[in-house]
This record gives structure tokens, C-alpha cells and sequence, in this order.
């Protein structure tokens, strides 16, 4: 069988031993003589997962006690209302728009006060990501929020924008456990599993204890609140247990594969295998500017749109899948988030060399 490589962008790619793991333990996790998908959430057994993937999440990204840590449904998309919700006191917010997802978010957050766009990267097509000095943060705002990767450009920040003591909102959804971070630099961080913590379903939110205070809107049903998620011994209501116990497997994978130090070093060599293949070549193109590059999206095109979707058609025959950028933009994307093996990266060089000799004049 042709080995397949997913470049997806999410739901994206698992480390294979996690797979392999779950398969084993599917029918009867644990001689428990049950599967685990149909254990009780409030189980000895269930409550220990959650227990052992906080403990790793801790241990892994460095997360102190001062942090809490939830398990919540509804992807990085409920996050665009729960933000504004709990942390709009004074119905004023500083927002960084670089990309769809953050101007998303920016868009929500309008219902519910004054939102300030102090960057609006859509000037430059999101192409770039603005300097310190660029952000005009305001006078006066509840939070400052920010996306530290944006999964359809193809750019990442490599530093956190901050003002003052203004609390920092991030979504950190396609890069977090990519690299090592600096947890105090940030007051609530969410991210939606599915890129680089495990499938599709839970959207974890790693939140300062002194942001649970009462909503700031009124109106905030107890489901959209964090701090009755976070006084509900983790579980208000039945979370979506199996992504959880994936979660655990990829924790260990990331853990045994020597931490997020360790992981970044393999990152940044994969990104730099298939940017320096861009850069040398006349037939492709990438497309954000290379001091903001991503070392987990990277987007590309042949310059001609029909000739982008051959290429994403004849890859996807070669095992090389889901290539396409997203609509939004076009062109190409390779999504090579934690779990994409080197050896990925190496057969899409390889595909990217043949198609450049069968289709250049
Ligand atoms: N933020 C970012 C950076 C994303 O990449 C995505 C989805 N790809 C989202 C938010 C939305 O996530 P979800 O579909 O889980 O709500």
C-alpha cells in the first residue's frame, strides 16, 4: 500500500503510535471489559484520564497553579463569544486582526462592546504580521486578543503583543504544544484540539485563576461561563470523552519524544526542508513574507490557479493529501503540524520537484 501523508489542516494528522494505541485498547481499555467511549464521564477510570492529561499539560507547557485548565465542547469558535461574554467589563477590547479566524473573532466580539481593530492585517492580503510599534493598542481596554498562528496565510507570531498590565487573550488553535511558550506572557490561551493535540472536540482553554469572576454580560447562560466550567471539578456536563483519551496518547507521544523543546527543533527543521525548497525554486511561491513565515502552515502556489489544483489532484494520487488551500485564499497549503514525519515533508519535495519538470515551459 502506498504510504499516505495528510497535510490537512484539521482535523490533520496523528502520530501513528497513537493510532495504533487506540486500536488496541479500543474494544476493552484497561481490562476494564468496556470501551472507553462508553464509560461514564464521572467513571474512576475516565476522572484518572482527565487527572493524568492536565498533570502532562502542566508538566509539558510549563503551567502553573495561578492557571486553570478546561475541557470545554464547541471549538475555537465558541471561544469568539465566551471571550467578549466573561472579559468585556467595560465593553472595550483591543483586537489584532491577522487572518480570517482573528477577524472572526474581532466580528463576534462586536456584539457585545466597542471593539477596537488596532491592526487590521487585511490591507496586506494577511500577508504579513505587524511589529510591536505598529499595534495601536487604546487608551482604554478589558483585554488585547490575538491569533499566534494564522492556518490559512500561513503566518505566526514569534512574540506576544502586550500593553501594560492589559490582560492577553490568545488562540492559539494551529500552533500550540508546537514549541516551547512563556505561559505568564498570557491571561487565557484556547485552542481547538484538532491540529495538534488530537482529533476533533475538545477546545481547551488554559485561563488565570483571576479571570473567574462573574460574566461581565449579564445574559451569559452557565454553559458560555468560565468560572462555572472551572467550579464543576472540570466537567459541568459530559465532554467528549474519546478526544480526551487521544489527547492523553499524544501527550505521551510529545512527552516521550523529549517535550515541546524537542518538538520544536523537528518543526523548524521540516519548515526549513520545504520553505528552502520555495525559496531556491522559479516555479513556486510562497506566500507570507519569510520574517513571519509558519513552521506549521506553509502556503504556496505555482502562480496560476488551475495549475495549484492540478498539483493538489496529481499529489493527492501520489498519497500526498488534502494540499489545497483553503477557499478563502487559494493556492496550496501544507499543514505539517507536529505529527507530520519528516519523511512527509521529504515525498511532497520529491512531488514538488517531478510536477515543477512535467509542467515548467
Ligand atoms: N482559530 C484558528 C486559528 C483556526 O485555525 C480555526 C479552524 N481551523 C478556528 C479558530 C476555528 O476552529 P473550530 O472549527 O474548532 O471552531
Amino acid at each position: 500500500m502506498t504510504q499516505i501523508y495528510n497535510f490537512s489542516a484539521g482535523p490533520s494528522t496523528l502520530p501513528k503510535s497513537v493510532l495504533e494505541r487506540a486500536q488496541k485498547e479500543f474494544v476493552n481499555y484497561k481490562t476494564s471489559g468496556v470501551p472507553l467511549i462508553e464509560m461514564s464521564h464521572r467513571s474512576e477510570l475516565f476522572e484518572e484520564i482527565v487527572e493524568r492529561v492536565e498533570k502532562k499539560l502542566r508538566q509539558l507547557i510549563g503551567i502553573n497553579d495561578d492557571y486553570h485548565i478546561l475541557f470545554l465542547h464547541g471549538g475555537a469558535s465558541s471561544q469568539f463569544a465566551m471571550v467578549p461574554m466573561n472579559l468585556m467589563y467595560t465593553h472595550k477590547a483591543d483586537y489584532i486582526v491577522t487572518g480570517h479566524w482573528a477577524n472572526k473573532a474581532n466580528e463576534v466580539a462586536r456584539s457585545y462592546g466597542d471593539v477596537s481593530l488596532i491592526w487590521n492585517g487585511e490591507l496586506d492580503n494577511y500577508r504579513r504580521l505587524p511589529i510591536l510599534d505598529e499595534i495601536r493598542f487604546s487608551k482604554e481596554a478589558d483585554y488585547i486578543h490575538f491569533c499566534s498562528n494564522n492556518t490559512i496565510y500561513g503566518t505566526q507570531f514569534n512574540y506576544v503583543p502586550s500593553y501594560g498590565d492589559r490582560p492577553v487573550i490568545c488562540d492559539h488553535s494551529s500552533d500550540i504544544l508546537s514549541r516551547p511558550m512563556d505561559i505568564e506572557a498570557f491571561d487565557l490561551i484556547y485552542a481547538s484540539s484538532q491540529k495538534n493535540i488530537g482529533p476533533a472536540g475538545v477546545t481547551l482553554v488554559i485561563i488565570k485563576k483571576e479571570l473567574l469572576k462573574q460574566p461581565a454580560y449579564d445574559k451569559t447562560p452557565e454553559i458560555m461561563s468560565y468560572k462555572v466550567h472551572a467550579g464543576s471539578k472540570k466537567l459541568y456536563n459530559t465532554p467528549t470523552s474519546y478526544t480526551i483519551y487521544i489527547m492523553d496518547l499524544v501527550l505521551d507521544w510529545l512527552i516521550d519524544l523529549g517535550g515541546l523543546e524537542e518538538i520544536e527543533k523537528i518543526n523548524r527543521e521540516k519548515a526549513k526542508l520545504l520553505y528552502d525548497f520555495i525559496d531556491q525554486s522559479q516555479f513556486y511561491n510562497g506566500f507570507a513574507d519569510v520574517k513571519d513565515r509558519s513552521l506549521m502552515n506553509v502556503v504556496f502556489t505555482t502562480g496560476n490557479a488551475k495549475l495549484d489544483l492540478a498539483f493538489a489532484r496529481e499529489a493527492e494520487k501520489d498519497g500526498l493529501m488534502a494540499l489545497k488551500g483553503h477557499k478563502k485564499l487559494g493556492m496550496l497549503r501544507a499543514s505539517i503540524y507536529n505529527a507530520m514525519p519528516i519523511d512527509g515533508v521529504k515525498s511532497l519535495i520529491r512531488f514538488m520537484e517531478s510536477f515543477e519538470k512535467r509542467y515548467s515551459d
